[in-house]
C-alpha cells in the first residue's frame, strides 16, 4: 500500500517519467500547460502565445509561455525544461521541424501530450494533434492574387509578358513547401505560357528560400536579384510569403527607384496582416496579405488541448493532409482570407485591430 501511495504521489508530480510505466494526467481542470513559441520577432507568435495563455488561464490551467528566439536548441531546452517542470501538456510552434524527435520522445516518456502548432513537427510519432490554417490555401491565395492583379486572363502563348520573382519562407519549417506548392498551382500555368517571366531564373523552392523568415536576408537577396536582372527592365510582380520578408523586399525595390508615379512597385504578396504591413497596403506598397485570425487558431489549440486532458477526442477536420513521416497527424485547419487595398475594413470589424489602429 505504502509503494502504491508513494508511486501515486510521484506520478502526480509528474517525476515519473524515468520509471517507467506511463504517467497519465489527471483529469480536470489545473495544472502547467507549456507553451512553446518560436520569436518575438513577429507580432503574430506574441499574439499566439498572449491569446493561447489567456484562454488556457481561462479554461483553468496555467501556462508556461517560451520564446525560442528562432533557435532550435533555445526552443529545445525550453521544452526540456518543461518535460521536467511536470506540465501536462505541450503546445509547440517548432523553429526547426525536424528538431524535436528526441525531446518529443522525452515528453511521451513523461506521458505529456503533444499539440503541434501552426508548423507540423517532423519525424516523430509523438505529435497528438495539430492546429493549423489551411496552408496550402494560404499560397493558392498569394499565387491568385498575382494572376488577378496582372490581369493574365487565361494562360495563352500570346500573352503579354510580365516579369515575376519569387520568394519562399524558411527551409526548416514545414509550411514553406505547402506555401510554396499553393502559390505555384497558381502560377504555374503562366510560368508554362511564358506570361511570367523569372528573369533571375530562380524558379526552384530551395533557390528562393529565406532562413528564419527573416526580411534583412530578403532584401539582400532582392537587391542582388534587381542588380543582376533587372538594368532596363521592370519587375512586375514579387511572390513573398510573409509580411515580414515583404518589407524587406519593398526596401530593396525602393532603393533601386521603384515607389514613384514613374516607376510604381511591383505587385507584392504578403502573409498574416501584421499592422505594419497593412498600413503598408492601405498606403500602397505592399499589395496583399493573407489574414490568419491568431485568436480562432489559439482558441483550436486551446479546445484541442482541454479535450486531450480530460479524456475526450478534440476535433478535427482533415485526417488526411498532414504526415509528418511518422504518422498522419488528425488536424484542425482554419481559413486564411485574402486581404487588399479593397477590404481592410474586414480586419477592423472583425476586430482584430481598431479603426484607429489601421489610420
Ligand atoms: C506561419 C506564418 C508566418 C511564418 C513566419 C509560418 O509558419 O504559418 O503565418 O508568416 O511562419 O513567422
Amino acid at each position: 500500500a505504502l509503494t502504491a501511495l508513494l508511486v501515486a504521489s510521484l506520478t502526480a508530480c509528474g517525476q515519473e517519467a524515468r520509471g517507467g510505466s506511463r504517467y497519465k494526467p489527471e483529469t480536470g481542470k489545473g495544472g502547467t500547460i507549456g507553451l512553446a513559441m518560436p520569436t518575438k520577432a513577429s507580432e503574430r507568435w506574441i499574439a499566439d502565445g498572449q491569446n493561447m495563455a489567456k484562454q488556457f488561464q481561462k479554461a483553468g490551467y496555467q501556462t508556461d509561455l517560451q520564446y525560442g528566439d528562432n533557435k532550435a536548441e533555445n526552443q529545445i531546452a525550453q521544452i526540456e525544461n518543461m518535460i521536467t517542470k511536470g506540465r501536462k501538456l505541450l503546445v509547440i510552434a517548432a523553429v526547426d521541424g525536424s528538431a524535436l524527435t528526441e525531446v518529443l520522445q522525452r515528453a511521451h516518456d513523461a506521458g505529456i501530450p503533444v499539440i503541434s502548432y501552426d508548423r507540423l513537427i517532423l519525424g516523430s510519432p509523438y505529435v497528438d494533434y495539430y492546429a493549423s490554417f489551411d496552408n496550402a490555401r494560404v499560397g493558392e491565395l498569394q499565387g491568385k492574387y498575382l494572376v488577378e492583379k496582372l490581369k493574365l486572363g487565361e494562360p495563352s502563348k500570346n500573352g503579354a509578358k510580365h516579369s515575376i520573382e519569387l520568394f519562399a519562407g524558411s527551409p526548416d519549417d514545414n509550411n514553406t513547401k505547402y506555401f510554396w506548392g499553393g502559390a505555384m498551382k497558381a502560377l504555374q500555368p503562366y510560368l508554362a505560357s511564358g506570361q511570367l517571366v523569372v528573369r533571375s531564373g530562380q524558379t526552384k523552392m530551395n533557390q528562393a528560400t529565406t532562413l528564419g523568415w527573416d526580411g534583412g536576408t530578403a532584401q539582400k537577396r532582392m537587391d542582388d536579384l534587381i542588380s543582376k536582372n533587372y538594368g532596363e527592365q521592370r519587375v512586375d510582380a514579387v511572390l513573398s510569403p510573409y509580411d515580414g520578408i515583404s518589407i524587406g523586399i519593398i526596401s530593396a525595390l525602393k532603393s533601386a527607384g521603384y515607389g514613384s508615379k514613374a516607376q510604381p512597385l511591383p505587385v507584392i504578396t504578403g502573409q498574416d496582416a501584421e499592422l505594419a504591413s497593412v498600413k503598408s497596403v492601405i498606403g500602397g506598397e505592399q499589395t496583399q496579405t493573407v489574414f490568419k485570425d491568431t485568436r480562432k487558431l489559439a482558441a483550436q489549440a486551446v479546445a484541442m488541448g482541454d479535450a486531450v486532458l480530460n479524456g475526450k477526442k478534440p476535433q478535427v477536420n482533415n485526417t488526411t493532409d498532414y504526415n509528418n513521416g511518422k504518422k498522419t497527424v488528425p488536424s484542425y485547419l482554419l481559413k486564411p482570407v485574402s486581404i487588399d487595398k479593397s477590404n481592410t475594413q474586414l480586419l477592423v470589424d472583425e476586430g482584430y485591430f481598431t479603426a484607429g489602429q489601421l489610420k
